[in-house]
């Protein structure tokens, strides 16, 4: 039998755990991010098999589901999960798009979710009367993606939380349009609110009895691993085509998109240099600058499910560079306002004629400026699909930006959200309403 990998915590307190088990607990018991206890060779060799994104994540991710329960049905949970392409479109000679934005909730957070949905679904217990709820905080996309991912699973419901009016409109609908086993709160506060109640709730240990509780948040490991497959994939294809390695820009806010490329490249995947684009939540700019990482109240911007002021991935981040210095050498980092989100999206679409979104046009501005250092080839990570963003993106254009046929489904789907007041006796009433 092949010795399985385990997982620990960033915190060094939670014994090592089989994988399905902390896919299914989402936060170690300890309150750390579960990472892998040895990090596993990447199986090179085994790529030239791989011609789909669903097979080149097969063939990564064997190591990390080696001796769990899991395994063998790692390829049937790719294909079910990476059903929508990862392409690389070009702009310009030294610059690509690689395209996140294809799957059913137009964004890049469609991967985990699906992949989570996937793997959790194989691990319901027929045997327990509780249907599994999944408590979710989203600043908008990350609860379309999980409510897309388990819309009609049977045992599983969804409970998403969301700050009421601080969604696009668009956000909002897709939110509240999905099937019975999904439904969506709209609190009054804040995202960090959301979060806080939801991570109140998974330490509830009173309210578990009643309710089995998971999460899909951004920490959760059934999220981040499956996303190193879509660099992986475009790190092949571009040394196959060039014999270089792509560099990325990445959009970042709770920094899991941004920690998969790394990863994947930690443990031996062909990537270039991996950049980091804020918004104006400047904490992790401000940290490779030199300052100490002080993480506070996050602000508004037009990018925002990137409105973060303590990013939950910086600990895995932390983990896997502990030496401060050699983590300010490793990345570069910058912040790009409001102002010149707004400017990129209109620069981009008169110099290229393609329309991007607030959180790719972070990306794009940082690109731009790295054109004075660098002259290697760039792929800007597109993480939302613009028409998510339309009342930011068509008045900037000056055109009509068409949704994608998933997205323009669900919108045509009715919504509802029921109000909530940001307090913890508030969700628990309507938890224990709803199960
Ligand atoms: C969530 C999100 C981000 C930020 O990703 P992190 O993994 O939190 O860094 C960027 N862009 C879009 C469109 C997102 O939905």
């Amino acid at each position: 039998m092949t010795p399985g990998l385990r997982y620990i915590s960033t915190r060094g307190a939670t014994a090592p755990t089989e994988l399905s088990t902390a896919l299914a607990a989402g936060l170690a018991p300890d309150g750390g991010l579960f990472v892998p206890q040895e990090l596993p060779g990447l199986p090179l060799a085994d790529f030239d098999e791989a011609s789909t994104l669903a097979e080149t994540a097969a063939v990564l991710l064997r190591p990390f589901f080696a001796g769990d329960r899991l395994a063998p049905e790692l390829d049937a949970i790719c294909r079910e999960a990476y059903d929508f392409d990862a392409p690389l479109r070009r702009l310009d000679p030294s610059t690509q798009l690689l395209e996140l934005f294809h799957g059913p909730t137009a964004a890049f957070k469609d991967y985990g979710a699906r992949f989570l949905a996937a793997c959790l679904r194989r691990l319901c217990d027929p045997a327990d009367a509780r249907p599994t709820t999944i408590l979710v905080a989203t600043s908008g996309d990350t609860g379309a993606a999980v409510g897309g991912a388990f819309d009609g699973l049977d045992g599983l419901h969804v409970v998403i939380l969301y700050p009421d009016g601080r969604v696009s409109p668009r956000q909002a609908h897709q939110l509240g349009a999905f099937g019975a086993n999904v439904r969506a709160l709209r609190v009054a506060g804040s995202f960090d609110d959301c979060q806080a109640l939801v991570k109140r709730a998974l330490n509830d240990a009173d309210l578990q009895h009643a309710i089995l509780l998971s999460s899909a948040n951004s920490i959760s490991l059934g999220r981040w691993l499956p996303q190193m497959a879509y660099y992986v994939h475009a790190g092949l294809q571009h040394r196959g085509a060039t014999g270089n390695l792509l560099d990325f820009v990445i959009p970042t806010g709770n920094l899991g998109n941004a920690l998969a490329a790394i990863f994947a490249r930690t443990i031996g995947a062909p990537l270039g240099e991996i950049a980091l684009a804020t918004n104006a939540n400047d904490v992790l700019p401000q940290f490779f600058a030199g300052d100490d990482y002080a993480p506070r109240a996050s602000i508004a911007t037009l990018a925002n499910a990137m409105d973060v002021g303590a990013p939950s991935n910086f600990e895995r981040l932390r983990w896997l560079y502990p030496d401060p210095a050699a983590l300010r050498a490793a990345f570069r980092a910058t912040s790009i306002d409001d102002a010149t989100i707004r400017a990129t999206i209109r620069r981009t679409w008169n110099e290229s004629g393609v329309a991007i979104c607030p959180h790719t046009a972070t990306a794009m501005a940082m690109r731009e400026e790295l054109r004075s250092v660098s002259s290697r080839d760039w792929a800007v990570v597109a993480t939302a699909h613009p028409a998510k963003f339309e009342t930011i993106v068509e008045p900037l254009i000056g055109t009509h930006v068409a949704p994608p046929p998933a997205l323009a489904e669900l919108l045509s789907r009715p919504s509802v959200a029921r109000p909530v007041a940001a307090d913890y006796d508030a969700l628990c009433a309507e938890l224990r309403a709803g199960s």
